[in-house]
């Protein structure tokens, strides 16, 4: 209910658009499934999406009107911990709602939040919503986008670049199309991140940073939170 509260909050403040609203509905369904809590299937993404952005030359964190709602703070705190920027990137694109989106995140302390330019572009993507800022996700090698749709996941990964997404339907195209599928509530894979830089501490060497990756099987990862959910398994 709280959850919910801070997207409703969100549409008011202009930072989430009504379609969020929406996708936060099919979210939250498929959180009931998975039985509202991070599951062992997650906990090992959560490692390979982590270690996945120590080993990154230019890592990025793209966000939404939704993920901007939901959790700014632990966006913030994620972009200082990893040293990936953050940058607005909206599927329903208006300049007043990047602009409501970076005031927010700064209220939340982020000093730099980079924004979609017309100076680079996504090319496979029409419209406003190929634009993208030139020193962010254009020349990103991993990108972090918690929330994507499937039609950007795949121009990402046809542009070359690693997506780590966070999405609790594990049969949706952005699912499938990442490169790393962290299947939990935003609200909770984004603060477990934060926890697993902190047990790593400074331990960020090649060896334990290539076993997190190399732990994680997207395919086989993706049936076994699609069978939790289908079986009612919890
Ligand atoms: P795709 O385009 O990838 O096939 P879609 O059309 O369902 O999927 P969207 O409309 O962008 O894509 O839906 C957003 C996705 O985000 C949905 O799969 C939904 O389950 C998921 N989602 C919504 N809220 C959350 C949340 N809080 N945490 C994690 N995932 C969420």
């Amino acid at each position: 209910m709280l959850i919910r509260e801070r997207l409703v909050e969100g549409v008011n403040k202009g930072i989430t658009s009504q379609h969020g609203l929406i996708a936060h509905g099919r979210g939250e369904a498929f959180d009931y499934l998975i039985g509202e809590r991070t599951r062992d299937f997650a906990e090992i993404t959560i490692r390979a999406a982590v270690a996945m952005m120590f080993r990154a030359d230019r890592p990025v964190i793209s966000v939404n009107g939704n993920a901007a709602a939901l959790v700014p703070g632990d966006l913030v705190r994620l972009s200082e911990v990893t040293g990936a920027p953050l940058e607005i990137n909206l599927f329903h694109h208006s300049r007043e709602r990047i602009a409501a989106i970076a005031a927010h995140l700064r209220e939340f302390g982020a000093v730099d939040v980079l924004e979609p330019t017309a100076d680079a572009v996504i090319v496979s993507l029409s419209s406003d919503r190929r634009y993208v800022n030139p020193d962010g996700i254009a020349r990103a090698d991993v990108v972090f986008v918690p929330l994507e749709d499937g039609d950007r996941c795949g121009a990402l990964r046809a542009a070359g670049k690693s997506v780590i997404t966070v999405d609790l339907n594990p049969m949706s195209r952005t699912s499938r199309d990442a490169s790393i599928t962290i299947v939990d509530n935003v609200v909770r894979a984004v603060p477990r991140m934060i926890a697993r830089v902190a047990e790593l501490g400074g331990a960020l060497d090649e060896a334990t940073l290539r076993r997190d990756i190399d732990s994680y099987a997207h395919d086989s990862i993706l049936v076994k939170a699609e069978h939790a959910i289908r079986s009612g398994a919890s």
